[in-house]
């Protein structure tokens, strides 16, 4: 995926999108887009953007055309362009499997992989290993006193030193190593493929002597130091968040070993390995007596206030732990085979829910219900919701499944199929975290789904980053342009949900309006409202919405 702005400049570039057009990370940031396409093309769109203006990209939002692309050695091939809307610019797409990242993938500063395309590459770096049975690892920088250049130089220095320490360490590693930017002066380095921990420490030594070197930083020579944790895959950890945190825990312990130094992440490795046998067999009791509750979060209609929809969120009644939340159990029930007879009586019990509040002749509401990558994976997940339905009585249109687009990814040619019959049979499709994965526009196209929810980390950082403003608008205007519902997920400030609501967002999610809540609760929520003004219509300067109603 490439941004390119009204004035024709490159603005963003995912990593696909670099590997195609054969450019290095963050070099194609300012490029002008002529130079991307061959001299015809590239003279016939900038005549029409003369003779034209905006004229031409306000008419042609949501409008796809073939286009040839140029690589950076002279080489062409055919791209796919799609506008997403007049402001963003255009987004370029090249047909046929090139995957297609939505999220904003580097650092601007520094032009390094940000934190979101760094958790795919451990990822995908995991799944290589585990085959290959190599080991990964992640080491965890974070530079000694930055805070006091920043302080004492100004931020100007220190934006500097970052640039500087960062093009350090990609000179100290290999080209298939990546080195992230987490934000601040914390930097990841991925090494996908070690043997152990004494390259791993080697290489630690050689980015300590590195970053050391005195910086160039005109009028200033300047002096930093940095100090480094490590994890190894599986050693400290099986997925990407584990080995960051892991490698956090290390930097720490380097840190207060004297800074300047490197730590291995020590684990306590029984005890973990022990406790999480302890949840299983938790677990499996659980099931058996049915420890399980359901939490439902409302489903705003952006313009007018009035509740669209319920997300039905599981919870786990642990007899001595309390009130556990999904991340604590959902990924040990999926590795255990426990996610199938939970996921299946998370969707009897949340259509029974929803008939209950029909018939009860509440207003009609969609009810959402999460999908694990387990249960769409089996042989008889539509049997499982035909059953559902059919056991309760919900109306199949009452009821929406949430699937994320790794799911969708992962058993594409199934998927076409299975979500084929569900749209026969009027059960809706939304695709959740949107824009955390990668997808392929061109499979996406194909996939006949109703909704897209936007990631809250998305929405989180609205008014921060303005990159991130950018995807958004260009994920809602690539939405409309398919025809897509788009709800945003963790609004929690109305300036987000202004923001929103000024680029015809239809549904918003989020604390904003209220926690997920008992069903008991949930019930006057819809009896009142969370609108105080539902159906009439608001400048945007004050909030129709009753705000704050609090998780219990
Ligand atoms: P999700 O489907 O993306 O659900 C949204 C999560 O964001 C929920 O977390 C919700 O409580 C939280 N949230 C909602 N509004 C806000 C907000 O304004 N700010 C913040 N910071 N958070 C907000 P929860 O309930 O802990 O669920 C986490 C994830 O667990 C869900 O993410 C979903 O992927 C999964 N999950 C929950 N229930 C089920 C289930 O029954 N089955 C399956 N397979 N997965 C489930
Ligand atoms: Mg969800
Ligand atoms: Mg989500």
């Amino acid at each position: 995926m490439l941004l390119i702005d009204a004035g024709g400049c490159v603005i963003l570039a995912n990593s696909a999108a670099e590997n195609q057009f054969g450019y290095d990370a963050g070099e194609m940031i300012g490029l002008n887009a002529t130079a991307l396409i061959p001299d015809g093309y590239a003279d016939r769109l900038a005549t029409e953007r003369r003779r034209h203006g905006a004229e031409i990209a306000r008419r042609a939002v949501g409008d796809r055309g073939e286009l040839i692309g140029r690589r950076r050695d002279g080489s062409d091939f055919p791209v796919q362009i799609l506008i997403g809307s007049s402001k963003s610019g255009l987004v370029a797409v090249r047909t046929g499997g090139l995957e297609l990242a939505f999220a904003a993938e580097h650092d601007v500063l520094t032009g390094l992989p940000n934190r979101l395309l760094l958790g795919n590459r451990i990822t995908r770096a995991i799944i290589l290993a585990k085959r290959r049975r190599h080991r990964v690892a992640v080491l965890f920088l974070d530079l000694d006193g930055f805070k006091r250049v920043n302080d004492s130089l100004g931020h100007a220095v220190g934006d500097r030193l970052l640039q500087s320490v960062a093009t350090r360490l990609l000179g100290a590693v290999r080209a298939s190593d990546t080195v992230s930017r987490q934000g601040g002066d914390e930097f990841v380095i991925l090494l996908p493929d070690v043997s152990g921990a004494p390259d791993v420490a080697a290489l630690a030594e050689k980015l300590l002597r590195a970053v050391a070197d005195p910086h160039d930083i005109a009028p200033n020579d300047l002096h930093t130091g940095v100090s480094i944790g490590a994890s190894l895959y599986p050693d400290d950890g099986l997925d990407a968040e584990t080995l960051i945190k892991n490698a956090d825990t290390a930097m720490y312990q380097a840190k207060e070993g004297g800074r300047h130094t490197f730590r291995f992440f020590a684990p306590a490795m029984r005890e973990r390995a022990i406790e999480r046998q302890t949840v299983e067999e938790d677990l499996r009791r659980a099931v058996a007596r049915g420890e399980f509750t359901l939490r439902y979060q409302p489903q705003i209609d952006v313009r007018g206030g009035a509740i669209t929809g319920a997300e039905a969120l599981i919870r786990w009644k642990h007899p001595s732990r309390g009130l556990l939340t999904p991340d604590a159990f959902i990924p040990i029930a999926e590795e255990s085979g426990l996610m199938v007879p939970i996921g299946a009586w998370v969707l009897r019990e949340a259509c029974a829910q929803a008939e209950a509040w029909r018939r009860a002749g509440l207003p009609a509401i969609s009810m959402a219900v999460n999908v694990s990558a387990v249960e769409f994976g089996k042989a008889d997940f539509l049997a499982g919701i035909l059953g559902a339905l059919d056991d309760t009585g919900l109306d199949p249109r009452a009821l929406e499944l949430e699937l994320t687009e790794s799911m969708l990814m992962q058993h594409a040619e199934s998927a076409v199929t299975v979500l084929g019959t569900l749209r026969d049979i009027g059960v809706r499709v939304a695709i959740d975290d949107f824009g955390t994965g990668f997808s392929s526009l061109s499979y996406l196209t194909r996939f006949p789904v109703d909704a897209l929810k936007i990631d809250q980390s998305f929405i989180r950082q609205l008014g921060g980053d303005r990159n991130n403003a950018i995807v958004v608008t260009t994920i809602i205007g690539m939405a409309h342009a398919m025809d897509l519902r788009v709800i945003a997920e963790g609004v929690e400030t109305a300036d987000q949900l202004r923001f929103l609501s000024r680029r015809r967002c239809e549904e918003a999610q989020g604390y904003l309006f209220s926690r997920p809540m008992p069903a008991a609760d949930f019930v006057k929520l819809i009896a009142q409202g969370v609108s105080k003004g539902a159906g009439e219509s608001w400048g945007g300067r004050d909030l129709p919405y009753d705000i704050g109603a609090r998780e219990s």
